[in-house]
């Protein structure tokens, strides 16, 4: 194989081990751009059920735009997105290219929860409220029963006492932990996690990184975005590293961060360690 077209496949530093659990999320392909801006050019990602797998990479390499994609959050131009082997009807093409389907948007947004670096918690309501406030008003979810999952959740990251408190009443990873707990109160097929340390201070970052550990020990399926290479050690089934908006190297977290093949992941792991 030609070394530029090895390069646009990507070094896979192993096969990729997939479990035997069907698929929840399958990319294949993706490309996406704003206007003249490609920011993915052609990226896979597949995650089954039970899987972790994390994203690392440069600011700007397109990790976020990928997640967001997948959640069909923005507009992708080419490629396939599957969703629990159901694939994204598209109408359109290129820039016009749009998802066809209402409900599947919906099914696919309510089933792929995602948590961001900056929280975003409604400040204006309670944590229980805003732990609550999807599943009443978008799964139309009996309220009684959603409390009851709501304060189930809020005790599972460690935060039960802090239901009828205001956002601005919680630290950082306090605040991380409710939007955790709001993400996991969708009941959702996969969680999707944006930085979700990044905006935290150090001493902060060890308690939600402690429930992402537990979620990933139970079974959970999720894509995480992490500067935190520990973490991406530590949880991960498998690794992927984007270099603008391609693959440059993926594997298993052992062979990625114990030889990494591709002269600028070494890099890139050497600036970030
Ligand atoms: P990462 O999460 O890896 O830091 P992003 O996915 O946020 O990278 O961004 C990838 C590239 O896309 C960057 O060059 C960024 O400036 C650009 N970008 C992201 N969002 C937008 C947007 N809404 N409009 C235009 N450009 C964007
Ligand atoms: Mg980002």
């Amino acid at each position: 194989i030609p070394a530029d077209l090895r390069r646009n496949r990507g070094i896979r530093t192993t096969e990729v081990q997939l479990p035997d659990t069907p698929p929840v999320i399958e990319i294949r392909h993706l490309h996406k751009a704003y206007g003249q801006l490609e920011v993915l050019k052609g990226v896979d990602l597949h995650a089954n059920q039970g899987q972790v797998i994390s994203l690392i990479g440069s600011s700007g390499s397109g990790k976020s735009t990928l997640l967001r994609c997948a959640n069909l959050l923005e507009d992708s131009q080419q490629g396939e997105i599957l969703f629990c082997e159901e694939s994204v009807k598209w109408r359109g093409t290129g820039h016009n290219r749009r998802p066809a389907d209402a409900s599947q948007i919906t099914r696919i947004r309510t089933n792929l929860s995602m948590v961001f670096q900056s929280f975003n918690l409604w400040s204006h309501m309670t944590i229980l409220q805003n732990v609550m406030e999807a599943p009443v008003q978008v799964l139309r979810r009996d309220p009684k029963e959603v409390e009851e999952k709501a304060r189930m959740y809020l005790e599972k990251v460690g935060i039960a006492d802090k239901a009828d408190a205001w956002p601005a009443q919680l630290s950082g990873g306090q605040q991380q932990r409710a939007a955790i707990a709001r993400a996991l109160c969708m009941e959702p097929k996969a969680l999707l996690f944006d930085e979700p340390t990044s905006a935290l201070d150090p001493e902060l970052e060890q308690e939600v990184i402690r429930v992402i550990k537990a979620l990933a020990e139970e079974g959970r399926t999720m894509v995480i975005v992490t500067h935190d290479m520990n973490l991406a050690r530590d949880v991960s089934d498998h690794v992927i590293f984007l270099h603008k908006g391609l693959i440059e190297e993926e594997g298993a977290p052992d062979a990625l961060f114990g030889s990494p093949k591709s002269e600028r992941l070494r890099g890139f792991l050497s600036a970030t360690s």
